[in-house]
């Protein structure tokens, strides 16, 4: 049987009062404005405060901007990004440019690979357009098209060269797949672009993965819901300068053989992660939040819990097996829970 869904949103933001708020220098006369468009293939949403209707909107289009070179950039879906272009050189023996963009989303990936012990790995692109195909077809992909596709996947045949700002690719046909953090990286772009404009009291939401800054005027946090796993309750998330990221099965799978393959491939089987598991990550930066967050779905539970501690991050970790909800959580994870509404 084949199932397929879209990719939605599972983390849901409002801001929620709530009592001794920060005030900044520029704090006067501020007003909310939220904009929304679609961008990278899901709904972005920038929610902030500014002084002026001009100056929202100027920053508004700033950012939607952005994320439409970050999407021509690092994007996997269409052929003629740059990261796609770089994919078509490879096996050709050479160091090729890329933008400052592209070097820095692959040099956070490969120090995101080292710190999860290789589970999060964006050479997965071959497995991933395998898994693709059998989500098109309802049928996996054979023994050896999977070992084809494995003598394009290893960190080892990625070279970068960060003087020179180019990139070798060293097997033929590797295809890199920047879904795991491209969207984290250009949320926190976003955050990066306000700050320019003067704009400190901002929230991103791109598909779900939410970056905020200071809280909204008055308001000590924003207060973000989420919703961990298919489990039907909402936790309250009180965030101030901080990311929060979630992955799972919940929406993107394939059910084939009565086995449900998530999106999220085990770069050491080549399949769809089988374990049924959603995973919260609450990070510095989004660009962490979410290759921590997808990370936190391959790792063995109590591994992932380690490595998002040291990474210096909280999450939660939900598990279902039956009917049964294992849950794992970092230390300080409850301490971000938002306190009841008044
Ligand atoms: P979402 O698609 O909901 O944002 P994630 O942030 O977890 O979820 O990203 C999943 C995507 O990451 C997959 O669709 C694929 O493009 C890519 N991916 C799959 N497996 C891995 C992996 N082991 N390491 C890095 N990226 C992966
Ligand atoms: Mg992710």
């Amino acid at each position: 049987m084949l199932r397929k869904s879209l990719v939605i949103s599972c983390t849901i933001a409002m801001a929620i009062s709530c009592t001794t708020p920060s005030t900044l220098p520029t704090d006067r006369g501020l007003v909310r404005y939220e904009f929304a468009r679609v961008r990278m293939g899901v709904p972005f949403r920038a929610v902030f405060y500014a002084a002026t209707a001009t100056k929202a909107r100027s920053a508004a289009s700033a950012i939607f901007a952005r994320l439409t070179e970050l999407d021509r950039r690092l994007s996997d879906w269409t052929a003629t990004s740059e990261l796609m272009r770089l994919c078509a050189h490879a096996g050709d023996g050479e160091f090729h440019e890329v933008s400052s963009d592209l070097l820095r989303v692959l040099q956070h990936a490969e120090r995101l690979a080292q710190r999860t012990h290789g589970a999060f790995n964006v050479t997965v692109g071959p497995f991933v357009a395998l898994w693709r195909r059998a989500r098109k077809i309802g049928k996996l992909p054979s023994n050896q098209a999977l070992s084809r596709a494995a003598n394009a996947v290893g960190r080892k045949y990625v070279q970068l060269s960060p003087e020179h700002s180019s990139v070798l690719l060293i097997q033929r046909d590797m295809r890199l797949d920047l879904g795991g953090i491209a969207k984290g990286y250009a949320i926190d772009q976003c955050i990066e672009l306000l700050e320019r404009h003067g704009i400190h009291r901002a929230l991103i939401d791109g598909g779900g993965d939410i970056r905020v800054s200071h809280a909204p005027p008055g308001k000590r946090h924003w207060v973000i819901a989420v919703q961990s796993g298919d489990s039907e309750t909402h936790e309250r998330l009180a965030l101030v300068d901080r990311a929060v990221a979630t992955s799972g099965d919940t929406m993107q799978f394939v059910e084939i053989d009565g086995v449900r393959y998530s999106h999220i491939i085990d770069p050491r089987t080549g399949l769809g992660q089988t374990d049924r598991r959603a995973a919260t990550v609450v990070a510095k930066t989004c660009i962490e939040a979410d290759g921590l967050a997808t990370a936190g779905c391959v790792l063995p539970t109590e591994e992932a819990i380690r490595v998002i501690e040291a990474c210096a991050a909280d999450g939660v970790l939900h598990r279902r097996r039956d009917d049964v909800v294992e849950m794992h959580e970092t230390t300080g994870y409850r301490r971000l829970l938002a306190a009841a509404p008044e």
